[in-house]
């Protein structure tokens, strides 16, 4: 039996959501949290020039997995995916150009695609008005170690209310990984979907920033020692040492 007060906040919560996915471990983590707590649930994708098309098509094999899992038959809407080719070459980073993946002297990693979440939500708001959400659910993580400024909340609260003012509606931005470790992220996913969801983000899912899966580890696949994979390897390990970092 349900409690009253979870009665009354499924009621009062808006019927579905549009989460930004890039088909890596975060955002395959969050589309679970979505599809566990929306009746509708649609995805949206950026093509912005990156140097590979990997995780692309992670996005379609982590979609179709989702999909598959029982307790969220039926859940899972459309999928568009944008071309913002012209920002990327605007915001030539290590992720879009041929450049090393290396820390410069701003103190942030070449791998900061500069604005990159402010052009996203702006854009998937659009697209949420268009197909009525009012709720955009996003990955951005304070914990990464790269601080990307655009993946605070702060930047996050200040996007939504003038998105908000911008649309004269009520856009709210959900972000369930802000302020988890790699590790609790990991546990987030077995809580909402069992090892079956967490065999699925192991398998499927790609956060590698060479783009290489060659090479199977406990954790997925990657070179293994691109900023990337050292997070994902390491927040694997501390989850399957029973350990929040
Ligand atoms: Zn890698």
């Amino acid at each position: 039996m349900r409690l009253y007060s979870e009665v009354m906040s499924s009621l009062s919560k808006p019927a579905s959501a549009l989460v930004l996915f890039s088909g890596g471990q975060d955002s395959a983590t969050c589309l679970a949290w979505a599809l566990d707590r929306y009746e509708r649930v649609e995805t949206i994708g950026f093509h912005y020039g990156q140097r590979h098309s990997i995780e692309m098509e992670a996005r379609l094999k982590v979609r179709a997995g989702l999909d598959q899992l029982e307790a969220w038959a039926g859940r899972l809407g459309e999928d568009y995916v944008i071309d913002l080719s012209g920002y990327g070459a605007i915001a030539e980073s290590a992720l879009t150009a041929d450049r090393a993946i290396e820390m410069e002297s701003s103190g942030l990693p070449s791998t900061f695609v500069p604005g990159r979440n402010l052009v996203f939500l702006t854009v998937a708001s659009a697209l949420a008005y268009r197909r009525g959400h009012d709720v955009m659910i996003g990955g951005m993580c304070e914990t990464d170690f790269s601080g990307y400024p655009d993946c605070r909340r702060e930047t996050i609260d200040a996007t939504q209310q003038a998105l908000s003012l911008g649309l004269d509606r009520t856009i709210s931005i959900e972000t369930p990984l802000m302020f988890l470790t790699k590790s609790e992220t990991w546990s987030l996913a077995e809580s909402l979907g069992g090892s079956s969801l967490v065999d699925l983000i192991v398998e499927e899912s790609h956060t590698c920033y060479r783009g290489e899966r060659g090479h199977r580890h406990d954790w997925g696949y990657g070179c293994g020692t691109c900023p990337a994979c050292e997070l994902r390897a390491k927040g694997w390990e501390a989850y399957k040492a029973g350990v929040p970092a």
